[in-house]
Parts: structure tokens; sequence; C-alpha cells
């Protein structure tokens, strides 16, 4: 794990970050451009006073339809060393009494989180640890991460290599998020819980995109046939709204219909997961997109 030569994640860019930047854009140093408690994520992962989210600057997959676009497609915010990641973990749970650690996209800086966890861990940081993302990883690089994350959080976005190819430049991006998640369900095993509270296990996000309800319906095909009805729990998301690049792609530029998004969640309980989230139709909005507070703190 050096950003020395950066291999990091699938896009295998090799460079020396304290140089240069890869396709992410992050530094070698942790760029967070907001920490704080948080209010919207799904109920098992969710309690008063809320979820101790840490939103890291930069992205691997560059989505040209993603709604934290503001701090993934540019870097911002402030910066962080090992050992002010490791109080700001520990701030979050004793200070603000969060409810878990929830690392959303962590990827470019697991050299900087990964220490910093291990340091939190032996100075007290029980909550459980959430590593939030997109779902485009490494495999190796989620090894490092054993013992360290109670929850998995990933998306599982496209399955037609088409599509991550034109919106995420990943034309890899089903294969290698399904092998990432299958590493993912090795190391938490089954959803476990405790009081309603997920203790450790997968949580899959699939947003679904507007005309692409069929694409929706083979990512649950293929998460079905790898973890049957309870090996992961399932999300599934309405809250699309054109934003970012979206008005560069036609296809993109409306809000889903009632009928796509139930067409997708039928099929999900009819094909049978035990846990499933639905989002109501409110949430396709800018207004649930979080105050980014240190987005104008710029390099
Ligand atoms: S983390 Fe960033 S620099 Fe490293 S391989 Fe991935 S995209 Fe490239």
């Amino acid at each position: 794990m050096e950003p020395q030569n950066c291999r990091l994640c699938p896009r295998e860019c090799g460079v020396d970050r304290n140089l240069h930047r890869g396709f992410c854009g992050a530094p070698s140093v942790a760029r967070i451009a907001k920490a704080d408690l948080h209010l919207w994520e799904e109920p098992c992962i969710w309690s008063p006073p809320g979820s101790g989210a840490v939103f890291f600057s930069g992205c691997q997959l560059q989505c040209v339809f993603c709604q934290n676009y503001e701090i993934s497609s540019r870097i911002c915010g402030k910066a962080f060393s090992v050992e002010e990641l490791t109080a700001l973990f520990l701030f979050l749970q004793n200070e603000k009494k969060a409810c878990n650690l929830n690392l959303v996209s962590p990827t470019p800086y697991l050299p900087s989180i990964v220490p910093a966890l291990e340091k939190a861990k032996i100075r007290g940081l029980q909550i459980p640890v959430v590593f939030n993302s997109g779902g485009y990883e490494k495999k190796e690089t989620l090894e490092k991460l054993m013992g360290l994350v109670e929850v998995y959080l990933p998306d599982f976005k496209f399955c037609n290599p088409d599509l991550s190819r034109k919106y995420a430049a990943a034309p890899d991006y089903f294969s290698v998020a399904r092998s990432a998640i299958r590493e993912m369900q090795r190391q938490t095993g089954n959803p476990r819980w405790e009081n309603g509270a997920l203790k450790k296990g997968v949580i899959v996000r699939h947003l679904v995109l507007p005309g692409e309800s069929r694409d929706s319906l083979d990512v649950l095909n293929a998460l079905f046939e790898d973890f049957g009805r309870d090996g992961v729990i399932l999300s599934l998301m309405s809250q699309y709204f054109p934003t970012h690049r979206a008005a560069e792609f036609p296809a993109l530029s409306r809000k889903i219909t009632r009928l796509e998004y139930q067409k997708v969640v039928r099929h999900a309980e009819n094909l049978g997961f035990k846990t499933i989230y639905t989002q109501g139709f409110a949430s396709a909005s800018a207004e649930y997109v979080p105050d980014f507070d240190w987005k104008s703190e710029k390099e």
C-alpha cells in the first residue's frame, strides 16, 4: 500500500502521488471535505444522533452522474495526517457519539486510513467501521482491511460494460465489483444483527438509472447467484437526479419513473432477497446532498 507507486485500485496508475496525480486526482495526504454526523443512511446503520461520516475527496470511478461531484471530481478539503485521522475517528465516537464510523470513498487514502484505524482501535474505537465505496475495488487492497472493517457498503452500479464504459470509464466494472463484493462478504460473513443494528455484514447499494432497469435486473441476478437470499442486504435507490455531467448524455436527463423503480423492487422480491431497503421518491433531489463544510478549502 504505497502511494509512491499507486496501484491501490483497479486503475493501477503506478504514479508517485507525492509528485503526480492518478485517475482519482488524490494526493498522498488524506483530504477530507466533511466529517460530521450524517442523517441519511440505511436504518440498520443509523441510530441517533447519526452516523459519523467522513467524506474523502477524490474518487477512482468519476461517474458522470455523481451526486457528490463537488468533492469527488476535484480535490478539496482539509489535509489530515495519520495522527489527525486517528484523533478524528475517536472524536466522532467519543464527542459526537456517532453510532458508527462511516468512511466515504476512502480507497485512495488507505495508506493513511489503515494505520489510523489500527491506532484508533488500540485507543478505544469500538463503534462499527463502515467502508462506503463505489464498489470498484481490488481484492488485494480489500484484504488489507480484514479485521478493521465491520460493515461494507459498496455500490453495485452496472452490469453492461457499455454502460460502465460510457458513464464511469470502467468497462470492467461488473467483474471487478463482483469479485470485490465477494471478498467483502468473505470477510464479514452473512449479516449479523444486534437489537436491529447491523454489527457485521455487507449492504449492497444499487442506484436505478433512467431507462436502464434491464441492467438493474442483471445486477440483482448476479448478486442473488453469488449470495442467495440472506448473504447480503440489498438497498435499492431511487434517488437518481440529473447532475454533474449528466447533461452530456440524453438518456440521463431525467429522473426515474415509479414504474422503472417498481420493476426492479419486484424483481428483487421475486428472487427472494431477505432484507431489501427501498427509498421514497422525495430523495431524488439535490436537497439530500450533504453540504460539504470544507469544500472551499482548495490545494
Ligand atoms: S487510487 Fe488513484 S492513483 Fe491510485 S491507482 Fe487508483 S486511481 Fe490511480
